[in-house]
């Protein structure tokens, strides 16, 4: 079939992960999946809670005449009254159940957002490194990526945000808990960004959004607290999924929350409605819906993450890799230990180890490991990561 230049060019940009993959399948056949350690993808392994089973199994009898029809495309009022109240009581602002999207995953939300607020050649902001996928995402409705550095320590560069942000600058589009890095920006540089964007927004006479990407907010180490990006910025958008925190990525439910305070409000939620429906999603699935709306509360045993964490950091950082410590989500983005990335991932792939290169995430000179795997590939993996540096230090 023929392939349009800008799908054959993208197959070629998206390829880290895809070769990750192809390159684990062919060393699983050769040496054994046992035998291979496959920290690629994100994928949780943690099992979903039995109350969310539960609740699934509860749904799907369910034998009420047109239950299984469509819907508001924004999702059934009654889940969208629920979001909005959990919303409410966690982060004390006034949303309702009319600010409430319920979307195909946080991919099906950012690309309903995306669509109701670019124009073609709108510019969005995105520090790295990031999720690979938002390049594709903002392409997808015309607009252009503007990525910018982070500091050391992987939290906002407000002054580089700030320099980028032009009259071209439709977005900013943050992700905290953050993939690759772990990072979860402090209230106090979620309060800096607020204003930032609230006197960019005057320069240049237009409302600058702020998306708030937040599938790993469940998911969080330590005490540390997530900020609210809702109380922080009047023109603000946050996006999730239950991919993480409920463990059902493959199911697909997400949802948008818009903030009370954003400019022509009315207009913005009528958009997401509509992107939301002409995307072709139409509406969010409906079984998933009716079961995770009873389990708003519920997350996977978030302990199991942090016994990784904290079982692969002590390690790796043993063995003489440098790494900030995550505060979240289930990835580490230690340096690489090479100056060229792509060169040391091949040195652990060497050890049957599998990584994903920083620069496929806009971060060269680092590598991700995604540790949502078995305690047993830890465990199996840890010779091999410190052959790896040994070899390479020498
Ligand atoms: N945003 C980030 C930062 C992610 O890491 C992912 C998935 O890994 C997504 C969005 C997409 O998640 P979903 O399954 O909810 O579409």
């Amino acid at each position: 079939m023929p392939t349009s230049k800008k799908i054959a060019e993208s197959i070629t940009r998206a390829s880290w992960i895809r070769k990750m993959f192809e390159e684990g399948a062919r060393l699983k056949r050769e040496y054994g999946a046992e035998n291979v350690f496959d920290f690629s993808l994100g994928n949780p392994n943690v099992e979903p809670v039995d109350e969310l089973k539960q609740a699934i199994i509860q749904a799907a009898s369910d034998r009420t005449p047109g239950v299984h029809g469509y819907m508001p495309n924004a999702g059934y009022p009654d889940v969208r009254a629920a979001v909005a109240q959990k919303i409410r009581e966690d982060e004390g602002i006034a949303v309702t159940e009319r600010m409430i999207v319920m979307t195909c995953g946080a991919g099906g939300a950012l690309n309903a957002v995306l669509k109701t607020i670019l124009n073609p050649g709108d510019e969005v902001v995105i520090p790295r490194p990031y999720f690979v996928e938002y390049g594709f995402y903002v392409d997808n409705h015309g607009g252009q990526a503007v990525t910018v550095p982070s500091l050391t320590d992987f939290s906002l560069d407000l002054a580089a945000i700030d320099a980028a942000i032009s009259p071209k600058t439709a977005a900013v589009l943050i992700n905290s808990p953050n993939n690759p890095t772990g990072r979860v920006y402090p209230e106090q540089q979620i309060r800096d960004l607020g204003q930032l964007l609230e006197r960019k927004s005057q320069e240049h006479g237009r409302a600058i959004v702020l998306i708030s990407d937040e599938p790993y907010r469940a998911i969080a180490y330590d005490n540390v607290a997530v900020p609210s990006i809702l109380k922080s910025y009047r023109n603000s958008i946050t996006v999730t999924s239950f991919s993480k925190d409920l463990s059902i990525p493959g199911e697909r439910l997400g949802y948008i929350a818009v903030s009370p305070d954003m400019e022509d409000l009315d207009a913005t939620i009528e958009g997401l409605v509509l992107s939301n429906r002409i995307l072709g999603y139409v509406n969010a699935p409906a079984l998933m819906q009716r079961a995770v709306k009873n389990c708003l509360r519920s997350v996977v045993d978030v302990s199991i993450y942090k016994r990784r964490r904290d079982r692969l950091y002590a390690a790796l950082t043993d063995f003489g890799y440098e790494c900030e410590k995550p505060e979240g989500a289930f990835y580490l983005f230690p340096k690489s230990p090479l100056p060229n990335d792509v060169e040391f991932v091949g040195v652990l792939q060497k050890k049957l180890i599998l990584t994903v290169p920083g620069t496929g995430f806009g971060g060269p000179g680092y590598f991700r490991i995604a540790y949502c795997v078995s305690d047993s590939t830890i465990e199996g993996s840890l010779r091999g990561f410190k052959e790896a540096i040994d070899e390479v230090k020498k």
